[in-house]
């Protein structure tokens, strides 16, 4: 099988020899980065090129579509080599683009409002496939290797990073290269379900990116309904491990709770989520649910959701409404994929 070369560092690259002389390598990697495939680097010669390609794969996924919102937000479909679809979300803000990127082909955490899980784990995604997203979305948008138009990333599309913690650790160290894209990891999020033991492991092995806890309940019971991964980490043990987090790294820790009607988003929901949170570093992200066609969730009113937002806020915890972001285009994890799905299903039984 052909090896992915963006699943290597320069280093890496340069101690499997994958050219020769030295210096070519160099080139490889900076045409790699800026999003270019093997027969279009301009200044490698012919045979070199023939070698790499019956070697290396240079890019490992490529564009299937975009669907632009009238927001400026985007979303991606990518098609991987072995012909499998994720998905991203780009998003434009004042400083720059921030890109939502996958890290896992499905999802097996099953939480009752998500898209990305119903149809379970199909794999893990590698660190180059992760990184590839940033490349190809940084060339469309006409960025380059140091002039590049993705500021800062999200760990939030399809699957659970912390369930492929391997290759999103090396992917974190490959995009924070200097040699590479250099994305501090100050700008980076990573959203988990919640697994306790590797929050710890991310801030024993020195990462120190922000961590953004899928919370969505303020109680196990609750939890537990929509988020079956919480029978194997509670809400107890998350907040420890925050705690453990914030200690090590001095990140302000983010909660986000999508916000579903008839299931937590009363005034006792809220009372219960103060009880929490209360006297932590943190802040707190409510989420309108993006329903999907799936399961026969709601989101609450706006009027509702101001409601909670204001308990939490005269109790002093830093907590905003999200925008909704690329409502029209389906801009929930994991929908857009499931619809393409859906649409190829419909035309096949057609
Ligand atoms: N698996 C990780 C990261 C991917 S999900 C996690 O769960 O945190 C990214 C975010 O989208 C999570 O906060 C998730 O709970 C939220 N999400 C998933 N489906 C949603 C939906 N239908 N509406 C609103 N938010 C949703
Ligand atoms: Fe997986 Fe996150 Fe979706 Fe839950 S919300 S199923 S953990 S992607």
């Amino acid at each position: 099988m052909k090896k992915n070369l963006l699943d290597y560092s320069l280093e890496e690259m340069q101690n499997y020899k994958i050219a020769s002389p030295s210096f070519r390598i160099k080139q490889i990697f900076e045409w790699l980065y800026k999003g270019y495939s093997f027969s279009e680097m301009k200044n490698l010669p012919a045979d070199l090129k023939e070698q790499l390609n019956e070697n290396y794969v240079d890019l490992p996924l490529s564009i299937l579509e975009v669907k632009n919102a009238k927001d400026k937000s985007a979303k991606f479909l990518y098609k991987l080599i072995d012909g499998n679809i994720i998905e991203g979300m780009l998003m434009k803000y004042k400083y720059g683009y921030t890109l939502c990127v996958s890290t896992q082909i499905g999802c097996r955490m099953g939480c009752v409002f998500c898209a990305s899980g119903k149809n379970g784990l199909i794999r893990n995604l590698t660190a180059g496939e992760i990184l590839a997203q940033v490349i190809v979305v940084n060339r469309y948008l006409g960025g380059t290797l140091k002039e590049r138009q993705i500021t800062n990333i999200v760990l939030m599309g399809m699957g659970e990073p912390l369930d492929n913690y391997d290759n999103v650790t090396k992917f974190l160290k490959l995009i924070n290269s200097d040699k590479s894209l250099n994305i501090s990891q100050r700008n980076i999020s990573l959203s988990t379900s919640g697994l306790t033991d590797k929050i710890k492991k991310l801030a024993d092995d020195g990462f120190f990116v922000t961590l953004t806890i899928s919370l969505h309940a303020s109680d196990n019971i609750t939890r537990s309904q929509i988020m079956p991964v919480n029978k194997a980490y509670n809400i107890e043990e998350i907040l420890n491990a925050t705690n453990y987090y914030f200690n090590k790294t001095g990140r302000r820790v983010i909660f986000e709770y999508t916000l579903i009607e008839n299931k937590n988003c009363d005034n006792e929901n809220a009372e219960k989520l103060v009880n929490l949170l209360k006297g932590r570093v943190c802040h707190v992200n409510l989420i309108p649910l993006n329903e999907i066609k799936e399961n026969n969730l709601h989101s609450c009113s706006r009027k509702k959701a101001e409601e909670f937002l204001n308990v939490l806020l005269k109790n002093n915890i830093s907590a905003t409404i999200r925008r909704t972001i690329g409502a029209e285009i389906d801009g929930a994890c994991g929908q857009l994929r499931a619809n393409h799905i859906n649409r190829k299903t419909e035309e096949k039984n057609n």
